[in-house]
């Protein structure tokens, strides 16, 4: 027999208690946070899938990476070591640090000028999304059309459409910002896009003379889906596809937080030198130094030797078996998921799990409220509580093409009895899942209303 148990590629050096409360703690919990989870006193859960963003454990070299930094306000040691790393890994010339990817966008999308103009995406992530539209301009999302069969188990629901993008550049071409590719696709299910389908899409962007961006707060984990799944690159180290998947593009944001391995940072990159001296500039103004950014000499130290430590390929392979591990054992429960199992989450599709529960009643938030009170898991909704609300071009309530709940899988915290305690969990949602009641909203802001929303069931 073959051994199939995942070994995590590491072992404990520290450890951090979590606990086990009681239904009734957790009931009382969720109303006083108004039935957001994410007002949820962190101490109140067992096993946190909320995110995967800043949540990692850092390894012992990032640690004393830490001892290292040098916290000089300018040129200091921690920013060569981090801008080399970055420029080694990604090609481009200009690196510009910021706290976090949110940051390193909203610099973009300033400096770019998207007032009154469109940013084609893949998918948009929410920060992202709102940052376009915070600055007067339209996010316009063209996934390729297999992404929107939440069940086909397609391996490149990453991908951009390429038809849609070759048509809209001809035809409004002018009206276009930046096109922007997020890998992995997370509000599209932590799904990979193929190195064929970046290829073609950075041609296309070249011939239009219009920026092809990665997000690629997931370049590490959508590289080692092409080295496994994509003809051709099984030989190639995950380094020399991230590598080539950078030279692609015109420039990236990236969030450290991700597949940084680290607690905070990010930074947008490019080799565009008039747009560069100008984004320093609202660097300055708003985040800090251009050697430091919004980050310490230590942040950028961590990340620097967490952008080496996400290429390695056994720590890969672990992590996207384990994702998948969860993705089998909760679709074993017949709890319907986003085929394939993603790289850095599972998203159980709650409109077929819930049907029951209509869209604007937020059935992935039903489903994210169960799974806390059930057994302290936190996960996250990515639907229409995330992505509805007053459609600033329409006027009109949005409601989201899918409605999702996302269990993210921090990086290198949680071993596989912590994750079989999740699918148990999900196998008791499961069995009570026509029972289960929506949602309406108490009150919201105006823009990522999903942060700070007070709601009431229903
Ligand atoms: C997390 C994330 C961002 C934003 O990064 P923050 O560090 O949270 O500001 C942008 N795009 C994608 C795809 C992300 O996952």
């Amino acid at each position: 027999m073959p051994i199939t148990t995942i070994v995590e590629p590491f072992r404990i050096k520290s450890v951090e208690p979590i606990r086990m409360t009681t239904r009734e703690q957790r009931a009382e919990a969720l109303a006083a946070a108004g039935f957001n989870l994410f007002k949820l006193p962190a101490v109140d859960i067992l096993i946190d899938l909320l995110t995967d963003s800043g949540t990692g454990a850092m390894s012992a070299e990032q640690w004393a990476a830490i001892m290292r930094g040098d916290e000089s306000y300018a040129g200091a040691s921690s920013w060569f070591r981090f801008r080399d790393r970055v420029q080694e890994l990604t090609g481009f010339q200009h690196v510009v640090p910021t706290h976090q990817g949110r940051a390193a966008e909203r610099i973009l999308f300033s400096c770019i000028g998207v007032r009154g103009k469109v940013v084609l995406s893949n998918t948009c992530f929410d920060t992202t999304r709102a940052n376009i539209e915070a600055q007067g301009g339209q996010a316009v999302d063209i996934p390729t059309p297999i992404a929107n069969d939440t069940q086909a188990p397609h391996p490149w629901k990453g991908d951009i459409d390429l038809v849609a993008l070759e048509r809209f550049l001809g035809e409004r071409g002018a009206e276009v910002a930046c096109v922007v590719h997020t890998i992995t696709n997370n509000s599209g299910g932590g799904q990979p896009a193929s190195l064929a389908n970046l290829r073609a899409a950075s041609a296309i962007c070249r011939k239009r003379r219009v920026p092809y961006y990665l997000d690629a707060c997931r370049f590490a984990e959508n590289a080692w889906f092409v080295k496994q799944l994509e003809a051709g690159q099984r030989d190639r180290s995950v380094e020399s596809i991230a590598r080539e998947m950078f030279r692609l593009a015109d420039g990236a944001t990236f969030s450290a937080k991700k597949d940084g391995l680290a607690n905070i940072g990010g930074f947008l990159a490019s080799n565009d030198d008039a747009l560069a001296a100008q984004e320093e500039q609202l660097l300055i103004l708003t985040e800090g130094f251009p050697t430091y950014g919004g980050l310490a000499g230590r942040d950028l130290d961590a990340i620097a030797v967490g952008l080496r430590e996400v290429v390695d390929e056994d720590y890969l392979r672990y992590r996207i078996a384990s994702t998948k591990y969860l993705g089998d054992g909760l679709r074993r429960h017949g709890v319907p998921i986003v085929e394939p199992p993603g790289g850095h989450a599972i998203y159980i599709d709650a409109k077929a799990w819930l049907p029951h529960i209509p869209p604007e009643q937020f059935p992935g938030h039903a489903a994210a409220c169960a799974f806390y009170i059930e057994g302290g898991v936190r996960g996250c909704e990515i639907g229409t509580l995330m992505f509805g609300g007053l459609d600033p071009s329409t006027g009109k309530q949005r409601i989201a093409q899918k409605e999702l709940l996302r269990l993210a899988i921090p990086r290198r915290v949680y071993t596989q009895s912590h994750i079989d305690y999740v699918v148990e969990v999900g196998r008791e949602v499961a069995a009570r899942a026509m029972e289960l009641g929506g949602f309406r909203i108490v009150d919201e802001p105006a823009q990522l209303r999903h942060f700070s929303a007070r709601l009431a069931p229903l």
